[in-house]
């Protein structure tokens, strides 16, 4: 299993030189299975360099799986060029909140006021469907999902490649410390069963001296992560929805913290491969 970062910035995209080894670019990664399957995870603004990945491949099926519609995850739809080429389909995945689901947030969106050219009117096949509770495969991906806690709801995913037995938990837009004991137990169930994963990506979007001046924010803090990550016997962590305002000095210097807490930490930078190994 293979993935790639478009873009892990959170909130807004950040626009720059100073934020050239980052990406300002919001969330949006690949994950590539060992038969080529292709699952989207979110579609923020670093869409566009997914959607450049995906059009290196044969055009056909893309899974498109949402962990909640904020708008840092949604807003790469739009200009997609894939969505505007008929050799494409997309099967748009992603939880039911008590305000809104997939088909209401992305038909929405692509259509006015918001963008002027309507989802029905784009050339690619697309389809809707909710996020089942025993969750999804695609080709020899499976995923499973655990709610978060997050305002107006978020959902984190545990993808496992079949056949390489590699697995990785996706976990954007967490904050932490908001958590039930219940949303305690799914979390590290998820992680840590029927093995440890073998990668965690995770909202990372403050330091622990910030959290308390933004509690209720929505967003977990690095060092509660490398915590997490412990306790799960997770070897590897890549932390993301960077701030904003966060430029590489800034987040340099995150990075140099968080490698002395723990060897198997890194801050998640647009652009990157990764290769996840059992
Ligand atoms: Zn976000
Ligand atoms: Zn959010």
């Amino acid at each position: 299993m293979r993935l790639f970062i478009g873009g892990m910035r959170g909130s807004q995209p950040a626009i720059g030189s100073r934020f050239d080894e980052f990406g300002g670019d919001t969330t949006s990664l690949l994950v590539t299975g060992s038969h080529g399957e292709r699952l989207v995870l979110d579609a923020g603004t670093g869409m566009r360099a997914v959607a450049g990945q995906l059009a290196r491949t044969e055009p056909g099926e893309v899974t498109v799986l949402f962990s909640h519609y904020h708008l840092d995850h949604l807003a790469g739809l739009t200009m997609n060029p894939l969505l505007y080429n008929k050799q494409w389909s997309f099967k748009f995945v992603g939880p039911a909140f008590p305000d809104g689901n997939v088909c209401s947030a992305v038909t929405g969106l692509l259509a006015q006021p918001y963008w002027p050219v309507s989802w029905k009117q784009m050339s690619a096949r697309i389809e809707f469907a909710e996020f089942p509770a025993e969750g999804i495969r695609v080709g020899s991906l499976r995923v499973r999902g655990c709610r978060v806690p997050h305002p107006g709801g978020c959902v984190a995913y545990r993808i496992e490649d079949g056949t390489r037995d590699a697995s990785v938990v996706f976990a954007t837009d967490m904050e932490w410390r908001q958590r039930t004991d219940d949303d305690e137990k799914s979390f590290m169930t998820m992680c840590s069963t029927p093995r440890p994963a073998d990668l965690l990506i995770i909202d990372a979007h403050f330091a622990e001296a910030e959290k308390d001046a933004f509690a209720g924010w929505g967003h977990s803090c690095r060092e509660d992560d490398l915590a997490m990550a412990r306790a799960a016997g997770i070897p590897r962590v890549l932390l993301g929805h960077h701030a904003p305002n966060a430029d590489d000095r800034t987040l340099l210097a995150a990075e140099e913290q968080v490698r002395k807490l723990s060897s198997g930490a890194l801050l998640a930078r647009a652009g990157q491969w990764l290769t996840i190994c059992g």
